[in-house]
C-alpha cells in the first residue's frame, strides 16, 4: 500500500486503485494514444517482494541504501528497479512532457506477483480487464545473466510454475523408542534427497538455442550447451568458472525442482505422524503437468498419489 501511495505521489495523479483483498493494492494508469485503433502497450511491473531473513543481510533490507554503486534492498533486482524505471518513463507521457504515442500507454503496477498474482494481475484481468486492455505488454526480467561478451538479453519465453506439496504420513510414537517406528519425516527426507539428486529431463528449446548462439560464447561451448547429450557436462564445467551462469544455463534447459519449505513434527519427543515439503517446480516452455508427474513417479516410485 505504501508503494501505491509512493507512486501516486510521484505521478501527481490518483490513477485507478484496486484492492481485492486488504493490503493487496494495485494501481493502473492509462495515457490515451493519438491514433484511433493503434495498438496499446502496457507496462506491467509488480510492487511486492518476497520476505526477508534479516540474518542474511549486511544492510537494511528496506533501506534502499546506495553503496558501492548499487541500491541495496529487498526487491532491488526483482523487480523494483524496473518498476521505478518504467514509472520514470511513463511519468513523462502522463504529464504531457512527451507527446502521446500512437496507441494507448498503460502503466499497471500490481500487487501479489510473488504469491502467484491471483490478487493482482490475475484479479484485474478477470474483473477489470478494461483497465489493462492492450495488444502488447512489457513486464519483468528478474535476473538477466549478462553474458560474457556483453549485450542485453531479450526475454521471449518464460518458465511456468508447477508448484507441488509432497506429504507423508506415519504413526505417532515416543521419541525415546524410535526402533522400527513409522516416522513420517524419514521418507520425506529421503524423497527430498532423491528429487534433488535425480536429473530432470533436458529440453533444448529454440529460444535457448538462439540465445546461446548469439551469446558470443566459444563455438565449442555453444555446440555443447545446445546438445541434449552434452549439456549437463558443459554446465558442470561452467560451474567452476561462473556459478551464476551455470545455474542459469541449467534452469534454461531443465525443469527445475527446488525444495523450499520442509515441515514435520511439532514436539521434540514425539515421532511425527505427518510431514510435508513444498517444492518450487518450474517447467520449460512446452512441458506440462504430466512432465512433473512422470518425473515424480520415476524418482519416487509408483506408490505416489
Ligand atoms: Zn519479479
Amino acid at each position: 500500500m505504501r508503494s501505491v501511495a509512493t507512486l501516486v505521489d510521484y505521478f501527481g495523479h490518483a490513477g485507478e486503485i484496486v484492492e481485492p483483498h486488504p493490503g493487496r493494492q494495485s494501481v493502473i494508469y492509462r495515457v490515451p494514444g493519438r491514433v484511433p485503433g493503434a495498438p496499446a502497450l502496457t507496462l506491467l511491473p509488480h510492487l511486492d517482494v518476497v520476505p526477508v531473513n534479516r540474518a542474511g543481510w549486511s544492510r537494511e533490507p528496506f533501506g534502499a541504501e546506495i553503496a558501492d554503486g548499487f541500491v541495496w534492498g529487498r526487491g532491488a533486482i526483482d523487480m523494483l528497479n524496473l518498476t521505478a524505471a518504467m514509472a520514470a518513463v511513463f511519468k513523462r507521457y502522463l504529464t504531457g512532457e512527451l507527446p502521446p504515442l500512437p496507441g494507448d500507454l498503460v502503466y499497471a503496477a500490481v500487487a501479489d506477483e510473488e504469491a502467484g498474482g491471483a490478487l493482482g494481475a490475475g484479479w484485474i484481468a478477470a474483473n477489470r480487464p478494461e483497465l489493462v486492455e492492450s495488444e502488447s505488454l512489457l513486464t519483468e526480467i528478474a535476473t538477466p545473466h549478462v553474458i560474457p561478451g556483453g549485450g542485453l538479453p531479450v526475454t521471449v519465453a518464460e518458465k511456468g510454475p508447477a508448484w507441488r506439496i509432497l506429504r507423508t504420513t506415519g504413526t505417532p510414537g515416543h521419541g525415546s523408542q524410535p526402533y522400527a517406528t513409522d516416522n513420517a519425516l524419514v521418507p520425506l527426507a529421503d524423497a527430498v534427497m532423491r528429487l534433488t539428486e535425480t536429473p530432470t529431463p533436458v529440453v533444448i528449446s529454440p529460444e535457448w538455442e538462439a540465445f546461446v548462439t548469439g551469446s558470443g560464447l566459444a563455438e565449442d561451448l555453444v555446440a555443447r550447451l545446445t546438445d541434449p547429450d552434452r549439456v549437463d557436462a558443459a554446465i558442470e564445467e561452467l560451474r567452476a568458472a561462473d556459478l551464476g551462469m551455470a545455474r542459469w544455463a541449467h534452469a534454461c534447459t531443465h525443469m527445475t525442482v527446488a525444495p523450499t519449505v520442509f515441515a514435520a513434527g511439532g514436539k521434540h519427543n514425539v515421532i511425527p505422524d505427518g510431514g510435508e515439503v513444498r517444492l518450487d517446480i518450474r517447467l520449460t516452455p512446452g512441458q506440462d503437468l504430466d512432465t512433473v508427474d512422470d518425473h515424480f513417479r520415476k524418482v519416487l516410485g509408483p506408490d505416489l498419489h
